[in-house]
């Protein structure tokens, strides 16, 4: 600045005394007013280019000044890029932001004091079935139109949330969404939406489990009270007392064994999974489980009818890894199911097989009454019966195939079922090669 006056004084003195040698009357004020005059031209001139460099915003192509002009744009413009890298920091951060939110799997809908939406995830767009582009600014109660909703949004506090139907992707699945809205900044708020379709799955099938587990007890229990009450007020002789006690034998049996798969299932679930290293012999597993299998045929069996023919077949050179336990339950559950199911002079085959790919299969093939095609995909739900009353007379709990199905995933394996009503059934267990321990090369 100091230079600049010096410089301007120097030349306004120049001017003056060349002023004054071509016109010594007036001549040196025209000069020094020459100067002047031509001085505020030029700064007026680099005042509009540096206006137009701004109004352009082009940091990177600044004008080309010296002196004073330049010293100030060399300022500008590093002022103008600090804040330009600062506008580009916030920028991404709230780029990141927002990519953080829409990578949440719970929905976020951003609400304006008016109740319209200002901005939502792409998870919210999904749940609540809009566009997350085209209903921007919409009203939410105009697009989610569920009276639960509505309801919830128009109530006075919104503690806690609301169970409202989702937008389903099919008609066979239903989606079930928890809301929830709060406040926040200026009237604004803010709407959460998460699925909650498998807990609330989850607690619908726990509820069906009580009832059926109370539905079960109930049964044998209320016979047992009517001949305990019949016991109690009628005076029977020996024989008839022993037969009340006897049918009650049968309902306690029940409940016991009800108790016991209950137990197993539990169990099943709540403990850790089998050891890959626990070798169980084939041959004896199945030993035990024959003469089961045998003892149940012949006590089911009446007077003048023709035994079950029963066939067992296992290796003796291949043993299983896993929970000697559980293999027992899964596979006598099936060899009993057969048994109890085929009618007297049936015939039931169980045996075991490698396959190529070194998996082992079990299979029981019966000659009973079948299976129709539509109950197969049911039959390891817990209490499904394909005839309740024959399940029941036979002693069963409706629980046996759940607890194979669980023994299966358990062990990496799986169970199939084949059968044709009225051709009989066929049950397969199939371990995986890893649990196959072979003692040596032939089966
Ligand atoms: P349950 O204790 O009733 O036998 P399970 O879970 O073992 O229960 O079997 C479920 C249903 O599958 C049975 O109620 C029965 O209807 C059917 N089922 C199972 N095994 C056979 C079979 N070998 N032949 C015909 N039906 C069978």
């Amino acid at each position: 600045m100091f230079s600049r006056t010096i410089g301007l004084f120097f030349w306004m003195a120049v001017a003056a005394v060349a002023g004054y040698w071509l016109n010594p009357s007036s001549g040196h004020i025209w000069g020094a007013f020459f100067v002047c005059f031509f001085t505020v031209i030029k700064d007026l001139w680099k005042g509009q280019k540096i206006t137009q460099w701004l109004r352009h915003n082009n940091v990177k192509e600044p004008p080309q000044m010296g002196g004073i002009w330049g010293d100030l744009i060399d300022r500008m413009r590093r002022i103008l890029n600090e804040q330009r890298k600062q506008t580009q920091n916030e920028e991404q951060k709230l780029q990141d932001f927002l990519l953080a939110i829409q990578a949440s799997p719970n929905g976020v809908v951003l609400l304006d004091p008016e109740g319209r939406i200002e901005w939502c995830n792409q998870t919210a767009a999904l749940h609540l079935g809009m566009d997350a582009k085209r209903d921007l600014m919409q009203h939410v109660v105009h697009l989610v139109r569920d009276p639960v909703f509505k309801k919830y949004y128009s109530s006075e506090s919104h503690d806690g949330e609301a169970i409202i139907d989702g937008r389903s992707v099919s008609l066979q699945k239903t989606v079930k969404l928890s809301v929830q809205l709060h406040s926040y900044g200026e009237n604004r708020q803010l709407l959460l939406t998460r699925d909650v379709t498998t807990i609330a799955q989850a607690d619908a099938m726990r509820r069906d489990f009580v009832a059926n587990v109370s539905h079960e007890i109930r049964t044998p229990l209320t016979v047992m009270s009517g001949f305990i009450e019949t016991l109690q007020s009628l005076n029977l002789d020996k024989e008839e007392r022993e037969r009340y006690l006897d049918l009650m034998a049968v309902q306690a049996g029940r409940m016991q064994d009800l108790v016991n798969d209950l137990l197993i299932l539990s169990q099943l679930e709540g403990s850790t999974l089998p050891a890959i290293n626990e070798p169980i012999s084939l041959q004896g597993l199945m030993s035990g489980i024959e003469s089961e299998a045998r003892g149940l045929s012949s006590s089911q069996l009446f007077e003048n009818e023709t035994p079950q023919i029963l066939h067992f077949e296992a290796p003796e050179s291949v043993q299983l890894s896993g929970a000697n336990k559980e293999l027992h339950s899964a596979v006598s559950n099936l060899v009993n199911n057969a048994v109890r199911y085929t009618p007297s002079g049936g015939v039931i085959t169980s045996s075991w097989s490698l396959l190529p790919d070194q998996r082992m299969q079990f299979s029981v093939s019966d000659t009973g009454p079948g299976i129709a095609s539509e109950h197969l995909p049911r039959l390891t739900e817990r209490f499904y019966r394909v005839d309740r009353s024959r399940s029941r007379e036979s002693g069963g709990t409706g629980l046996g195939l759940a607890i194979v199905k669980h023994v299966m995933q358990r062990h990496g394996g799986e169970l199939k079922i084949e059968s044709e009503l009225g051709k009989g059934s066929k049950f397969t267990l199939i371990f995986p090669a890893s649990r196959v321990i072979l003692e040596t090369e032939s089966v």
